[in-house]
């Protein structure tokens, strides 16, 4: 096999849940995806760092150059491709058409498996978004590639293979929870190119933007078949998303053992205190206690808050791979064998009905008292 020397990343220029509802000519269907809005969607700006980390690894261990390259459809985006420049990518092919104006299965895929084949990149990573999501397996199905959804993590390593005797060399290891999150599997691909993945936002750490990288914007021209547009855009309904757990400099979430609606709002009230986003466990969702956008873990948000607060979580797994890397986190669960107590940094064994009210009172005593000698103060 030739050695192919670029890293590319399926660009999303979207960061709004939009539901959008589509017919087919033969039959109608209704679809959910996001419409392009005048920004990069996180996620391709964390995996564009990422990227770029990978290709600086490659380049060192091959004694080559490694690439960056982003891919960016759309329709009147060409002004969003030097932030992706900007967050580590060295080129960005620009596919600017008006049939791209919105996220459509065929049309996108169509750009996507041309640029793929013509650039042939030894890896291909997309945001594990809604549209992401769909995307990603048509691709690798049409070049008959593998593809690891949900990485948590992305390495390059090696791998021998026994049959062949043969190491191949600085392979992606695409690595992620598996057999229900039991085991941390990493995937390799050493027989097909390109090596592709998913990644959920959130999982890899934005990169500082440098607005001083300079880099390539090169045109791409769409080649489309007419059955690319089966599907046609009627209406669109966009809901903007009002939890915002990301950026949130605390977390104040909530699992099973926090049994009623009104133990929920307590988690509410304490992060109303503290400028913060109530998150939550699966257990907390399913019980319906919780919307869930509120569900933090695996196959829910992935957060660093500089504060966490987990109360009546038991720590599973799958819960962690979204919050461990948290600054401080405090438990709070009745059992001291709680795997969320053994990587808490303060905990409290105790029934957190009983102990939320605690803390927001003293929360609540100790802002009354601050505001009490402001006003002294200005009084003198
Ligand atoms: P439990 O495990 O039931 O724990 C409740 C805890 O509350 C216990 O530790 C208990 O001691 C404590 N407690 C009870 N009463 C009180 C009280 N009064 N005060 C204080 N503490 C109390 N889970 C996620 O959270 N996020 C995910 O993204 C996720 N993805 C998953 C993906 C897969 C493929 C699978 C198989 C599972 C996934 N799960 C996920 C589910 C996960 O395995 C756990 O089942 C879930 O996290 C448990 O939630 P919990 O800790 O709230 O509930």
């Amino acid at each position: 096999m030739t050695e192919r020397k670029s890293i590319l990343i399926y660009i999303e220029h979207a960061d709004e849940h939009v539901a959008d509802v589509a017919s087919a000519p033969q039959a109608r269907i209704a679809a959910v995806a996001s419409a392009p809005q005048a920004r990069i969607a996180d996620v391709s700006l964390e995996l564009t760092g990422k990227a770029r980390e990978l290709a600086d690894q490659l380049g060192r261990a091959s004694g080559g150059t490694y690439e960056v390259v982003g891919l960016l459809c759309g329709h009147n985006v060409e002004a969003l491709a030097d932030d992706v420049i900007a967050h580590g990518a060295d080129r960005v092919l620009l596919a600017d058409h008006p049939e791209l104006a919105d996220y459509r299965t065929l049309p996108y895929a169509r750009v996507a498996i041309a640029e793929v084949r013509r650039l042939e990149p030894e890896i291909f990573l997309i945001g594990g978004t809604h549209n992401g999501r769909d995307l990603a397996p048509r691709v690798a199905s049409a070049l008959r590639c593998g593809l690891t959804a949900d990485c948590t993590d992305l390495q390059i390593g090696d791998y021998y293979v026994k049959k062949e005797d043969r190491t191949h060399k600085n392979l992606l290891y695409q690595i992620r929870p598996a057999f229900g999150g039991n085991l941390i599997a990493t995937i390799v691909n050493p027989g097909t190119r390109p090596q592709m993945a998913t990644v959920r936002e959130g999982v890899m750490r934005m990169p500082a933007a440098d607005a001083t990288r300079k880099g390539v914007v090169e045109a791409v021209t769409p080649r489309f078949e007419p059955g690319d547009f089966a599907l046609e855009i009627l209406s669109r309904q966009v809901r903007h998303s009002t939890v915002h757990l990301k950026d949130a400099p605390v977390v104040v979430a909530g699992g099973a053992g926090m049994e009623t609606a009104e133990e929920f709002d307590l988690l509410r009230d304490l992060a109303n205190l503290v400028g913060g986003e109530v998150g939550a466990s699966r257990a907390a969702v399913d019980a319906g206690l919780i919307g869930r956008e509120h569900l933090i873990g695996q196959t829910g948000a992935t957060v660093r808050p500089r504060l966490y607060i987990a109360a009546g979580i038991s720590g599973a797994i799958q819960h962690r791979a979204g919050m461990t890397e948290s600054s401080k986190i405090i438990a709070i669960n009745t059992d001291p064998d709680a795997p969320m107590h053994q990587i808490a940094h303060y905990r409290i064994v105790g029934d957190a009905a009983e102990v939320l009210p605690m803390i927001i009172k003293a929360l609540r005593e100790r802002s009354m008292a601050a505001t009490a000698s402001e006003d002294e103060g200005e009084a003198e």
